[in-house]
């Protein structure tokens, strides 16, 4: 087929404010405007007057907490954790909870999602042994509440190996544990205003949650330094916003020729976008017959039209991989290198494919109405 162009790298303010999961309007337009993220390309400074998603999840009312105290003065001096939940619902992996870890000097965080509280430990050691190796620095202070998960005898001996000082907080206390605590409320509130919006599965919450730090951490912040984002502090880089897609929006992967049934079956495969793999600019997909991939081209339906992504590489790279072995290869070993909010849900991926059926349903009504000029793409609304 013919090359994909991105067509939608140029957007409204509105379609940027949903795109960057329903952030702060003012925040976004000053992000366009003084360009402190790459690619946010705006064609229109239109916003709806009532956000209904923002409404319903409160996205707007809430904001990232302000450094308090004393400001650190490099990376790792100061890391905030917090744990969250239990869900409701498990996740389509079977996590009832999430963890993060919050530097605080460049607020860039990282999220695990975990079956059970007692997972935090072996979570903690991994991200612990990542960071330092990408920052060449030691952490020097923990924060966290007293819950037991933090204050066990093996959390205990793994500070005192790594010479880590534990500060522990009372909970509810914003002058204490406050950054964690309200960032976790800031991903709650940030999740389900995004799996609002499309009307998403309850079970796509850590989906949701990995999302939503993914975008925190490439949006400027107002504890940072004015015109800063956590992405730029943390990997020295300005984050790039150009493919930025709308959470649970409906889309079709563009296959590969292996995978193409025969002459004359589909040429793409109908899902719905879920986030980003870790670390590589592509797009997480759960295609409608519950196999989770992982693409660069696909045909998008962000509003009522459809729009084509095509992310740049500078290697040739196969436009799906196969999610199930794929994903479990990456999610846990390349988070480090600050993409890496994605890994550790994806490991079930390949085992849990209950949410199909809802899936399906769900991104229905996203279908778009007119994606004429990609004949190729037609016939291949996924209903194999
Ligand atoms: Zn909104």
């Amino acid at each position: 087929m013919a090359p994909l162009t991105d067509v939608a790298a140029v957007a409204s303010l509105q379609l940027w404010h949903e795109r960057l999961g329903h952030v702060n309007v003012a925040g976004t337009k000053r992000m366009i405007k003084s360009e402190d993220v790459d690619g946010l390309e705006c064609s229109s400074m239109v916003v709806k007057d009532i956000c209904e998603p923002c409404v319903y999840g409160k996205a707007a009312m809430t904001h990232t907490p302000s450094a308090g105290g004393v400001r650190v003065t490099r990376r790792l001096q100061r890391v905030h954790s917090d744990l969250g939940g239990p869900m409701s619902e498990p996740s389509r992996g079977g996590a009832l909870y999430f963890g993060t870890f919050t530097d605080d000097f460049s607020r860039w965080t990282d999220v695990v999602v975990l079956h059970k509280k007692s997972d935090l430990l072996p979570k903690y050691k991994k991200w612990l042994t990542k960071a330092q190796l990408h920052t060449g620095d030691k952490i020097k202070v923990l924060r966290s509440d007293d819950g037991g998960e933090y204050v066990s005898s093996a959390f205990k001996a793994l500070h005192d190996e790594s010479g880590t000082t534990h500060q522990t907080t009372v909970p509810d206390t914003p002058q204490q544990n406050g950054v964690a605590e309200r960032f976790n409320r800031v991903l709650v509130d940030m999740a389900r205003t995004m799996m609002r919006h499309k009307d998403v599965d309850q079970d796509l919450w850590a989906d949701a949650i990995m999302t939503a730090v993914y975008i925190k951490n490439r949006v400027t912040i107002r504890a940072l330094p004015v015109g800063k984002t956590p992405h730029e502090l943390w990997t020295r880089k300005q984050p790039d916003a150009s493919h930025k897609r709308v959470f649970g929006s409906a889309c079709w992967v563009v296959l590969q020729k292996s995978h193409v049934d025969g002459t004359f079956g589909n040429k793409a495969a109908k899902g719905i976008f879920v986030g980003y793999p870790d670390g590589r600019k592509a797009y997480k997909v759960i295609l409608d017959d519950g196999k989770v991939v992982e693409a660069r081209s696909f045909v998008f339906s962000e509003n009522n039209s459809s729009m084509v992504a095509d992310v740049p590489e500078e290697s040739p790279v196969d436009e799906v991989v196969q999610g199930e072995t794929g994903l479990d290869a990456s999610g846990d070993d390349q988070d480090v290198d600050a993409e890496n909010d994605g890994g550790d849900d994806q490991r079930d991926d390949g085992s849990d494919k209950s949410a199909d059926d809802d899936q399906g349903s769900a991104s229905s009504q996203d279908t778009p109405h007119g994606a004429t000029e990609r004949g190729g793409l037609r016939s291949s609304t996924g209903a194999q």
